[in-house]
């Protein structure tokens, strides 16, 4: 049996992995067009602030693929062609044939960047791939003023990066808040947060980057900045062109269709990680949210059911977290905002609390928005920030998917300790301020 896996990033690898380790006997070969594989773009704006090298963004390196799990990875091998049984691969500029029994999908997610004029000058970034991380550093380190567009958090982390390397950093954004994911009222103290670093300058609209082979300014419908760089983090898109090419369905959502078990429509193609969509845990709804931990999930369970097993995917809560320098962000489930387009009747409490108790050296400022429903009490969704924030927010997703109610939280037994939470810990003080 000829298992083949395009793409070959944390989805891809996973899926690899798993039919290998169910199947040894069978062929498992995976196309990679970079010279990374199992990588971790995550990490590309702590290599570009100076805290860790682009070859540290390979999880394993190719040889322990090879060696210790038998797949056979092609690297610099890009898949132009997909069809029924076959692929054609680019591959040390020549174009060869592979034939397959099973095909996983795993091609990530691509740029999403509106037409700017002056997109192709030199010194204009987009952030996807580790295989920039390093030209992306070095063009930073050189520059003097660094304009980011877009206040997404891959923006936001970039902004960081350029700041951290004594940058003059500028982030335009057009909408009237950093973070969108955030609740209006969350993101204001993002807002400011990230104005004592950067200049923010939001609901302004970029037009063009200008230069002469190389960018020097970013013009806006408000002004020009100088620019000697220019990130472009304006969101992305899946990557679908293979998936079309063989007929997959593209969903709502505009990335590749799949059931519960990351097949697509075709019998044996299946799709995995930030290419593929899913389901929303709370409302059932079918949505795309590109992260890492569900993308390797999702290998996971491809890799599995392509071996001849059946598992399924659950689907996600949109789970994320961030940060800007030292102050924490992250959020889970449904904001306010987005929990009443759905329909929901909710309720909300924000609460600031100290991460610790007063008498323990160290506590600092958090706040905590979480959203309810208002007949139920189910939690629905909780936006963390300050400090501690992965903690809480991972706590609260795991809740949230066990279906807590604001009792089920407030009587939740949580552990304490003064060098770690205060003794009402500002989950449990959530739930009480919601009622149950
Ligand atoms: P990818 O990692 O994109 O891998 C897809 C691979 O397919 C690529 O290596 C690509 O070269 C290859 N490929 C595509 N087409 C072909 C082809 N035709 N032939 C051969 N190979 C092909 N997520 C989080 O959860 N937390 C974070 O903090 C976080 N931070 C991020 C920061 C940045 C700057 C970026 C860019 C992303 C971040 N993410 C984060 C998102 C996370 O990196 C992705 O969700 C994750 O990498 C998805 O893995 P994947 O395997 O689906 O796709």
């Amino acid at each position: 049996m000829k298992v083949v896996v395009v793409g070959g990033g944390a989805a891809g690898m996973s899926a690899a992995s798993r039919v290998k380790a169910l199947k040894s006997g069978w062929d498992v070969i995976v196309f990679e067009e970079t010279s990374f594989v199992s990588h971790a773009p995550c990490g590309i704006p702590y290599v570009v602030e100076g805290l860790s090298d682009p070859s540290h963004l390979m999880y394993y390196p190719p040889e322990f693929f090879r060696e210790k799990r038998g797949i056979d990875l092609h690297m610099n091998a890009r898949v132009v062609e997909a069809g029924d049984g076959f692929i054609r691969v680019l591959e040390n500029g020549q174009e060869k044939k592979y034939e397959w029994d099973k095909l996983i999908i795993a091609t990530g997610a691509l740029p999403k960047t509106p037409p700017f004029e002056g997109l192709d000058l030199k010194n204009v970034f987009t952030v996807r791939h580790p295989s920039q991380a390093e030209e992306l550093r070095n063009a930073v380190i050189k520059a003097r003023n660094v304009v980011i567009v877009g206040a997404g958090y891959v923006g936001v982390e970039m902004a960081e990066a350029a700041a951290e390397q004594g940058k003059k950093v500028t982030v335009i954004e057009y909408l009237d808040q950093p973070l969108p994911n955030l609740d209006k009222d969350v993101a204001e103290t993002v807002r400011q947060e990230i104005e004592k670093r950067v200049d923010l300058r939001l609901q302004e609209r970029v037009l063009a980057f200008e230069g002469n082979e190389m960018v020097r300014k970013v013009v806006t419908d408000k002004g020009e900045y100088p620019a000697d760089v220019v990130i472009v983090a304006t969101g992305v898109k899946a990557n679908t062109a293979i998936a079309e090419q063989i007929g997959c369905r593209i969903g709502e959502t505009g990335a590749i269709w799949t059931d519960s078990r990351m097949q697509t429509n075709i019998e044996n193609v299946y799709a995995a990680g930030d290419c593929a969509e899913t389901v929303h845990m709370i409302t059932g709804k079918r949505v795309w949210i590109p992260l890492a931990p569900p993308g390797n999930k999702m290998g996971y369970v491809a890799g599995v059911n392509a071996a001849g097993g059946d598992i399924e995917f659950p689907g996600v809560l949109g789970t994320q977290l961030t940060k800007f320098f030292d102050f924490e962000i992250g959020a889970t489930g449904l904001t306010e905002k987005a929990a009443i387009n759905e329909g929901f009747e909710v309720k909300t409490a924000t609460i600031k609390a100290k991460t610790r108790v007063h008498y323990y050296p160290g506590a600092r400022d958090t706040t905590l928005k979480v959203v309810a429903e208002k007949e139920t009490n189910r939690v629905l969704g909780a936006q963390v920030l300050g400090a501690d924030v992965a903690m809480r927010v991972n706590v609260f997703a795991s809740m949230i998917q066990a279906g807590f109610t604001t009792r089920d939280i407030f009587f939740a037994d949580l552990g304490y300790a003064p060098p770690f939470t205060p003794i009402w810990d500002p989950i449990v003080v959530s739930a009480r301020v919601l009622k149950f």
